[in-house]
């Protein structure tokens, strides 16, 4: 059976280790961070196809997540929950995330249903992964499957690849400068996490740039949310963004009034023109990554991908 080292210890590397390490495949995974100091770990990991392209493909492998989300969801101790998500569109907003989702999961909502300024949006029923549960939980499953994971920088590939590995790229930002992909950018998002309120509902609306606003409500807190730089790398938190989240979230859900802010995080959002979930030519290694705003919307389809490219190798 062949020897598999991925890449990357986020949501994409550890979903696609777990795949590929159930499929009887001896993986390890190298990263240079551990789950909780990743891009993933601030993510508000609900599942909506944002900031993933090429959109047909992105619904396809979001469908496919969706599927196995909803079967985690009634395991405990995923972290996983299937919850009640507005999502509100603007005119000529690309509405077609829909049809990922299994027939009934969704409707229109109604006019008392919209917050003031909108005239349309979607009642969704939707996957949610709580981060601080669900990370240590796929790391945990994967381990217990019999993977290996260390924390090692990787700086080039041809290494592993004379040893008769498999590389799977699962590095995020990472893949840039790891394999020279000037077409990645972080699309820079910062986000709150304020103490947990009646009446709060979880909604978003990313319809025009510069105003995205998202509100999820977790069991134990909310997440509030977002910026969206494209080309912006800076990693510290800034005020001026938290006025600006809280400002859009308000308009959205006057219950959020004056939160408790308990802390503030940013992530880089690897995005790129195309996520690329393809084999390399002329080279034995499998790239999943540049999933943008959805890397746990597209997780389950995009490792299944994976795995059909190596069974497709056999
Ligand atoms: C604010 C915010 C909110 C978000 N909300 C959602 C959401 O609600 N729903 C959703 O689906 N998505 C959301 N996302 C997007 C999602 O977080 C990302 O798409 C996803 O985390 C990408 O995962 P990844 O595993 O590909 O990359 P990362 O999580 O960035 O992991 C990359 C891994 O590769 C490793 N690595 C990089 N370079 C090297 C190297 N040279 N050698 C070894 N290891 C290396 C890193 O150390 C890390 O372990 C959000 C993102 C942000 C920032």
């Amino acid at each position: 059976m062949a020897q598999i080292t991925i890449l990357g210890a986020g949501v994409s590397g550890l979903t696609t280790g777990i795949l590929l390490r159930e499929a009887g495949y001896q993986v390890r995974i190298l990263a240079r961070e551990l789950p909780a100091q990743t891009v993933s770990a601030v993510a508000a990991a609900i599942w909506f196809p944002y900031e993933a392209e090429p959109v047909e493909m992105a619904n396809r492998w979001s469908a496919a997540s969706y599927l196995v989300f909803q079967e985690l969801a009634g395991l405990p101790g995923t972290g996983v929950s299937m919850v009640d998500f507005l999502v509100l569109s603007a005119e000529g907003q690309d509405d077609s995330w829909k049809e990922g989702l299994p027939k009934g999961a969704v409707r229109q909502a109604s006019a008392e249903e919209l917050p003031p300024g909108f005239n349309l949006g979607y009642l969704a029923r939707v996957p949610l992964a709580e981060t601080p549960v669900y990370l240590p939980y796929l790391q945990a499953r994967f381990l217990r499957s019999g993977g290996e994971l260390a924390i090692r920088e990787v700086l080039e590939v041809d290494s592993l690849l004379q040893q008769g590995h498999t590389v799977v790229n699962c590095t995020g930002l990472g893949a840039r400068q790891l394999f020279s992909d000037d077409s990645l950018y972080p699309i820079r998002g910062q986000v709150l996490r304020a103490a947990k309120k009646e009446g709060v509902r979880s909604m978003v609306f990313s319809g025009v740039k510069g105003q995205l606003a998202y509100i999820i409500v977790r069991s134990t807190d909310i997440v509030l949310g977002g910026t969206d730089y494209s080309h912006d790398y800076r990693l510290e938190h800034s005020e001026e963004d938290t006025r600006l989240i809280l400002q859009r979230c308000r308009a959205l859900d006057a219950a959020i009034d004056t939160p408790t802010v308990l802390g503030a995080a940013v992530g880089l959002r690897p995005k790129r023109p195309a996520i690329r979930c393809e084999r390399e030519a002329g080279r034995n290694v499998i790239h999943n990554y540049g999933h943008g705003g959805a890397g746990y919307t597209v997780s389950w389809g995009c490792a299944q991908e994976v795995l059909h490219l190596m069974q497709a190798r056999r």
